[in-house]
């Protein structure tokens, strides 16, 4: 899911490598920085660790708009709204649920932030883990609005 890019902090060296997080670790890619800093700057160089994640972008989007759309269910501008954000909609009769919700998105993001590579920043992942976490509980939504209305157009054909 995550890129780690490892680039040589070597002054005028650009050498960079990417690879995909599962990858960053096996013992082909870890020989492969070790052999950079050992034939061209006599194993005195370090790197730096960035991770990048191709989702983050249009994830952080779709949360802005789920977002925006929660903040006009509970303002109550467009009633359709609430069907799209039922956290809101529920949360007079039922706060538990957005506070399991709450939670949830607390916890994934605490574990997944602690998870990342030695020396990789761990504001980013966090933010990363947010992200990831924010979506998954907005799809838990949407899937509970479909078990609803399935259960309600069940109880209702008789
Ligand atoms: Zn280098």
């Amino acid at each position: 899911m995550a890129v780690i890019a490892y680039a040589c902090t070597a002054a005028g060296c650009g050498w960079v490598q990417e690879s995909p997080a599962k990858e960053a670790g096996t013992e082909a890619v870890v020989d492969e920085r070790v052999a950079h800093n050992a034939q061209t700057h006599a194993g005195e160089a370090g790197f730096t660790v960035r991770e990048t994640w191709p989702w983050l972008v249009p994830l952080f989007i779709v949360n802005l708009i789920w977002l925006t759309v929660s903040v006009i269910a509970r303002l109550g501008v467009w009633s359709v709204a609430a069907v799209f954000a039922p956290q809101v909609a529920m949360f007079p009769t039922a706060p538990w649920f957005g506070l399991i919700e709450i939670l949830a998105i607390g916890l994934i993001t605490l574990s997944y932030a602690k998870k990342g590579p030695e020396g990789a920043s761990v504001a980013r992942r966090a933010f990363a883990g947010l992200t990831m976490s924010a979506f998954l509980v907005m799809l838990g939504n949407v899937v509970l609005v479909f078990v609803l209305f399935a259960f309600v157009a069940f109880a209702f054909s008789g």
